[in-house]
């Protein structure tokens, strides 16, 4: 049997065990720069705020205290995905983390029974030690977990843990009230593709023909089909599959048309970027840099210029990377506009261990000093956190920073951040009860 352990509306809930004054509250949280709503509390649903609303259109009902809104707090998350993570390894030898607050548990040799009983224990157990409300999803396969997953959050008769077997009644009419744009990996255009087949529930999707799923739509489709009969042929790989292109980009906290802060934020990005190159073990053949000013400020002259420039040689090394951007944003720069965003996509790549077996000239000399550099670089960057080796001083209050006025502290992982007990009414009898 395969679990999902899915933490429910996890950036509130992350919110909410350090600040419990927010238990029963309309809570949301922003995006970088303070932009939109990316995460709901169950009583801000209930309000009627969707996903991804701007904060501004809240700032009236916000303002009289009607609901709540907070910066995105990464380190705080971060944090807690990964204590979820261990804590879930200390009770299941095989987790694979599937997001940041997903993870999928390989329950090898257990029987339904032992299953349910163990989902039920898990979701204590993360209460307990954690305080963040998860939903245990149970079934053979992937697909099915997933929709257990679901269904344990939405039917509170469940009790956060929901197994199908696949073959039962149970399965069978949750399958037949489940649209098909529900299941796993089916969006909404294939959902529409679909439905001209007459497929329009996972149950119709479950009883198709798979080679005729095949031959209309992929094997992909197939597969889902197989899972949704209880028959897993999902590994759970794709989530692993390394990028065919790396982005970073982020809008500014105000507009800019200064050089330094171009250059700036495109050089931080840039250096992210190659650390997650260099993380899935790829080369860059080019870099693209993109500008964008505020496409809704009609007032303001346009200019949305983006290049690529192609690297002397596949690599993944910051300081060429570097030297690219910079020639990159020479050529498209241009005084008098006010820029609103940038971003820097690494593209065209390629395996760093098949381009050495396949290379016809040697590697340059210093590529195995540039490796160690850069290893060495990710290694204090990883043990002391992102940013504390870089190549150029970020200067202060650059216009890159993130705007996020309303963050709760970090309470897990600053020192200078911890919880202290007493600082709002109830806090100490909270701790007290909680300890
Ligand atoms: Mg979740």
């Amino acid at each position: 049997m395969i679990g999902l352990v899915d933490a429910n509306n996890f950036y509130v809930s992350c919110e909410r065990i350090f600040q419990p004054q927010l238990d029963g509250l309309p809570v949301g949280v922003m995006s970088n720069n303070d932009g939109c709503v990316i995460a709901r509390s169950e009583e801000l649903k209930a309000l009627g705020v969707e996903m991804g609303t701007p904060a501004f259109q809240l700032e009236g009902p916000w303002q009289r205290g009607e609901l709540h809104l907070l910066s995105s707090n990464y380190a705080l998350y971060g944090d807690m995905s990964a204590r979820l993570t261990q804590l879930l390894q200390a009770a299941c030898p095989k987790v694979a983390p599937y997001s940041i607050d997903e993870m999928f548990l390989y329950l090898d040799g257990l029987d339904h029974t032992a299953c349910q009983a163990l989902g039920t224990a898990l979701r204590q157990r993360i209460w307990h030690g954690l305080r963040l409300p998860v939903c245990v999803g149970l079934a053979p396969t992937h697909t099915l977990a997933k929709l257990a997953n679901h269904y344990a959050k939405r039917d509170s008769h469940y009790q956060g843990a929901c197994l199908l077997d696949g073959h039962d009644a149970t399965t069978a009419s949750l399958l037949k009230r489940t649209p098909v744009d529900k299941v796993w990996g089916i969006g909404r255009r294939l959902a529409e593709r679909l439905a001209l087949c007459g497929i329009t529930t996972a149950w119709a999707l479950r009883e198709s023909d798979t080679q005729r799923l095949r031959r209309r739509f992929s094997v992909v489709v197939a597969r889902t089909a197989l899972e949704l009969r209880g028959t897993p042929c999902l590994a759970m790989n794709a989530a692993d599959e390394p990028r065919q292109r790396i982005m970073t980009s982020r809008s500014f906290g105000r507009a800019t048309g200064a050089w330094e802060d171009l250059y700036g934020a495109l050089n931080r990005h840039a250096q992210r970027s190659a650390e997650k190159l260099r993380q899935q073990k790829g080369l860059a053949r080019a870099v693209m840099l993109l500008l964008h000013t505020n496409r809704h400020r009609r007032d303001l002259a346009q200019y949305h210029p983006q290049t690529l420039i192609a690297l002397p040689y596949p690599t993944d090394d910051t300081r060429e990377i570097l030297a690219a951007v910079r020639q990159g944003l020479q050529h498209i720069y241009r005084p008098g506009y006010a820029f609103m965003k940038a971003g820097v996509m690494l593209v065209d790549l390629v395996d760093a261990e098949q381009y050495q077996m396949t290379l016809l000239n040697p590697p340059p000399k210093t590529s195995h000093l540039q490796q160690r550099l850069m290893a060495t670089l990710d290694r204090i960057n990883q043990r002391h956190g992102q940013g504390t080796i870089t190549f150029g001083v970020p200067p202060k209050r650059a216009v890159w920073h993130l705007r996020c006025a309303h963050r709760s502290p970090r309470y897990t992982s600053h020192w200078g951040e911890l919880c202290q007990a007493g600082t709002h009414p109830g806090a100490i009898a909270e701790t007290r009860n909680r300890l």
